[in-house]
This record gives structure tokens, C-alpha cells and sequence, in this order.
């Protein structure tokens, strides 16, 4: 499959820390979206082809796009090999796979699930939260246990393959998680995020983000993806936006309310995306070259950009042309760490 996929080569900007204080919107933003229409959906790293090609099913069909969205990330929540995502999602440092996910429709309903445990598909779990209670986000064991009175299978999660890279990092088991970088030579995939935007043939825009979050964690940590506002927002007014990477950062910083504010006041997506990562550092210069954070957002017209803090993030874009294509996310440094 994916050796049919389109790459869209957009030209990375680079820049230095001093030019990004300097002169925040330099960059021209000349090769990204520009009104695609929709239906469409987008979703981060290269796992969102499959994803989106599944959420595709139900916006191709007329149908609405907050099922489009749990349709198509429940394909990485499910893949075997994903360790990032799901049910094979590499575990705490404890030894238990806890799950994040929330998801969030037109009309500004959102439900979330954070630290959740035994449960392959937390995202469908988060639309329950949203759909059958007067709250929004349930958290650990009552999570599980609102989980299971649904229906949901209790299972193990922690495959074979999983605690063998569990029991590995034990052997130095450092306090803090390794981060990894995607263009860092001999960097391990321990954490990445599918974030799924998805715009209905009505026009109607919904958001899923879900996450078994960075490997071998504190037990209890929950990252920026089930926070409503941090991994994920959609103002049906305005677009939508999500995260992946360290999920410290993109709390600390309310980072998808922040790019939907930002397209509300007629930043391009990409524009948005990138004042975001900027806001990051500005705040934390000393990580500019040490972590990982990309956003991608859409507005209401179906155009789509990211950014991102190192190059390596890429998304997936899927319409009526394109059903595979992965593009290439524009970053501030470009330069591999030392
Ligand atoms: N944002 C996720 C978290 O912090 C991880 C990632 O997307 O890389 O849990």
C-alpha cells in the first residue's frame, strides 16, 4: 500500500532560533492547501494513510464525520504493530498499557478517556463518555469500568512483543523517558499520536486523537491527547486542530485551542500550526533541540497545514483526488541533534 502513496515534497523552512524570535512568520506558505473543498480528512504521521483510507468509507458515503474520524483511528488503535497507538501500545514503566483518547464533534460535545487500561479501543469508549454521560472525561479504573458496563472486552493488553521492549528498558530503566525524534539516527518510535480531522460532505467538522502515550511512562501520566484543547479541538465555526509529540509542552501551552484561535483570526492553517510550536519554545528555548512537537490543523474551507519542531512529521491527506497521500510537515529545525 504504501508504496502507491504521492509524496508532496513542500519545501522545509529553515530557520534559527534567533531568525524564529526574530521574524515569527517569515516563511512564504506557498505550497500548502489551498481551498480543497471537502469531504476531506487528515491525520498525522504516516500510520493516517490506512486511517484516513478507512474514514474515507463513511465521508465518501455522505456519512458524518465524527464516525468518520472513530472509523478511521480504531485502524491504528488496532494494529498489531503500532506500539505507539492502541492496544499494542508499549507500556508504563510498570508494566501496564494505559490509553488516552478523546474525540469531539460539531457541536462542541467531547467525551475523553485518559490512563485507561485492559481496553483495546479507547476513542469509541471517549464518544461514549461523550454520548451516554453528563461528563466528559473519565479517567483509570472507572474508565475500564464504564468501559466494560458498555460492553467493552476487558483484555491484556501488553503483547509479547511490547514487554520485551518493556523488559529491555528496564535493564537501565533511566527516570525520564527517551524522546524520539524522528530524523535522529538509531531514535526508537516510543511515542506518536494519530490525530484525525475530518470535515463531512455538510461541512460539519469533528476531531479523534488517541494515544498510548510516551513509552515506559510514570504510571498515572496523561499526556496533552485526551485533553480537550491540548491534543485536540474542533470549533465548527473555524476548523479543527491536533498534536502529536511531547504532550508536556502542548498542555502547558493549550496548543489545538490555541492554532483554532489563531485560524479564527484568519491565520492559514500552517501559520497557525507554526506560532504554536513557536509559543513552545519561546517559553522553553532549552528544548528546541530535544523534543518533538508538530501540530496539524484544517479550517472550515478543507485547507490543511502542520509544523512542527524537528522535521520528520508528516501527515495523511484524504479526498475525492487523493486517498494516499502523505505530506511532508514543514518544521523549525531542520538541523539532526548532536
Ligand atoms: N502526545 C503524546 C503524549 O504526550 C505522544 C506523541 O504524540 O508523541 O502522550
Amino acid at each position: 500500500m504504501f508504496d502507491r502513496r504521492k509524496f508532496l515534497k513542500v519545501s522545509a523552512a529553515s530557520a534559527s532560533l534567533a531568525a524564529l524570535s526574530r521574524n515569527a512568520f517569515a516563511n512564504t506558505f506557498d505550497n500548502v492547501s489551498k481551498s480543497p473543498g471537502f469531504p476531506i480528512v487528515i491525520s498525522t504521521w504516516n500510520f493516517g494513510v490506512a486511517a484516513n483510507q478507512e474514514a474515507w468509507k463513511t465521508l465518501s458515503a455522505g456519512g458524518r464525520a465524527l464516525d468518520a474520524v472513530e472509523a478511521g483511528v480504531k485502524i491504528p488503535e488496532a494494529d498489531m504493530k503500532n506500539h505507539t497507538v492502541g492496544r499494542a501500545g508499549y507500556p508504563d514503566r510498570n508494566g501496564h498499557v494505559t490509553l488516552d483518547a478523546c474525540i469531539m464533534d460539531e457541536h462542541g460535545n467531547c467525551g475523553s478517556v485518559a490512563a485507561m487500561e485492559n481496553i483495546a479501543h479507547p476513542i469509541s469508549v471517549a464518544r461514549l463518555v461523550m454520548e451516554k454521560t453528563p461528563h466528559i472525561m473519565l479517567v483509570g479504573e472507572g474508565a475500564t469500568q464504564f468501559a466494560i458496563e458498555q460492553g467493552f472486552k476487558k483484555e491484556e493488553l501488553l503483547t509479547p512483543e511490547s514487554e520485551k521492549a518493556w523488559k529491555e528498558w528496564l535493564k537501565t530503566a533511566k527516570y525520564s523517558p527517551v524522546m524520539n525524534i524522528e530524523h535522529m539516527p538509531g531514535s526508537k518510535y516510543n511515542h506518536d499520536t494519530i490525530g484525525m480531522l475530518a470535515i463531512d460532505a455538510q461541512g460539519n467538522i469533528s476531531g479523534a486523537c488517541t494515544t498510548s502515550g510516551m513509552a515506559f511512562k510514570m504510571h498515572g501520566r496523561v499526556g496533552d491527547s485526551p485533553i480537550i484543547g491540548a491534543g485536540l479541538y474542533v470549533d465548527n465555526e473555524v476548523g479543527g486542530a491536533t498534536s502529536t509529540g511531547v504532550g508536556e509542552e502542548v498542555i502547558r501551552n493549550v496548543g489545538s485551542f490555541l492554532v483554532v484561535e489563531l485560524m479564527r483570526r484568519g491565520y492559514h492553517p500552517e501559520r497557525a500550526c507554526k506560532e504554536a510550536v513557536e509559543r513552545i519554545i519561546k517559553k522553553k528555548p532549552e528544548y528546541s533541540k530535544t523534543i518533538q512537537v508538530g501540530f496539524l490543523a484544517i479550517n472550515k474551507k478543507g485547507e490543511h497545514g502542520a509544523y512542527a519542531l524537528q522535521h520528520g512529521f508528516e501527515y495523511a491527506v484524504c479526498n475525492s483526488e487523493t486517498q494516499d497521500l502523505l505530506i511532508k510537515g514543514k518544521s523549525a529545525y531542520e538541523t539532526s541533534i548532536g
